[in-house]
């Protein structure tokens, strides 16, 4: 007799999770397929009266804990009030999903400092705080799964996007993720990113990427972008313990961009 339960595996019932960019785009689907799965979440953003709460009101409707939380991603300060917030109020947190992130272009001739620096100050040095904060926790409780979105634009070069900061950034968080996951594997914390291609969300519906969107599917081999739940599954998988073997593992989510 070989010992499985696969759908168990899946499970994340008795988890505590943290979601950052949870009011908007990937985070809120994603805050929302963990809570399904069995997750209480704490749902965290720059502010609570917007996005959040109606990410709030579809976990209640699942029956399942959990709380608005606002902080800035950027303020290390925040971040571990944030997660301090989340254990007080939901218990030892053991899942942290991280997806808060900006996204701008501009021909690198023209970028000004701080253009380039307030997205590589959320994108990835945002990302290393959220990370601290989260594993700190995580190493008191024992062990706990990371996951940080990166994109397919830390790995290729989007055609026709002037946004050498954001792809670096992008860049920045999918090695980070290996690296931290490296310094924590003998404390039980898995560390993983996720990669998504073109997705539908308010990200990619800002003014300079409205004539792109057919473009945008028709150089993805799947011939359409991706919307936000298709990357629920991928995250479910990292979070639980049906990737108890997958740690600095970058996991591209892309239709097959970048087969390409
Ligand atoms: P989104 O809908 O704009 O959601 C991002 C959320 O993060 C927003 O609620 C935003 O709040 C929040 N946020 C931004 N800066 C923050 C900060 N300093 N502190 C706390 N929260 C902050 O974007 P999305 O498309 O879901 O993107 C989520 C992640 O996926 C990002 O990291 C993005 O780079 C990545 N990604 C997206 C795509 C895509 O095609 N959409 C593809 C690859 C990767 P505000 O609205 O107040 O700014």
């Amino acid at each position: 007799m070989i010992d499985l339960d696969t759908p168990r595996m899946f499970d994340l019932s008795g988890r505590v999770a943290i979601v950052t960019g949870a009011g908007s785009g990937i985070g809120q689907c994603i805050a929302l397929g963990f809570a399904q799965m069995g997750a209480d979440v704490a749902c965290l953003d720059r502010r609570t009266d917007g996005g959040v709460q109606a990410t709030l009101d579809m976990i209640a409707a699942t029956g399942r804990r959990a709380i608005g939380l606002a902080a800035d991603v950027t303020d290390p300060e925040a971040m571990n009030r944030a997660v301090a917030e989340t254990e007080s109020q939901l218990g030892p947190l053991s899942i942290a999903l991280n997806a808060a992130g900006i996204a701008n272009a501009n021909p690198a001739e023209e970028m000004g400092v701080d253009q380039y620096q307030t997205l590589m100050d959320i994108n990835l040095k945002g990302v290393f705080l959220s990370c601290q904060a989260e594993a700190r926790a995580m190493i008191r409780n024992g062990g706990g799964s990371i996951i940080n979105i990166a994109s397919m634009s830390g790995v290729i070069v989007n055609r026709g996007l002037m946004q050498a900061h954001y792809n670096a950034s992008k860049a920045g968080v999918i090695h980070m993720s290996k690296s931290l996951a490296m310094e924590w594997v003998d404390r039980n914390i898995r560390v993983n990113s996720i990669s998504p291609g073109y997705t539908a969300t308010p990200m990619n519906t800002r003014p300079e990427m409205v004539h792109q969107t057919r473009e945008f599917e028709s150089q993805t081999p799947m011939q359409r972008m991706a919307s936000v739940q298709e990357m629920v599954g991928p995250a479910v998988f990292l979070a639980s313990q049906a990737s108890s073997y997958c740690t600095g593992v970058d996991l591209l989510v892309d239709g097959g961009f970048c087969c390409w």
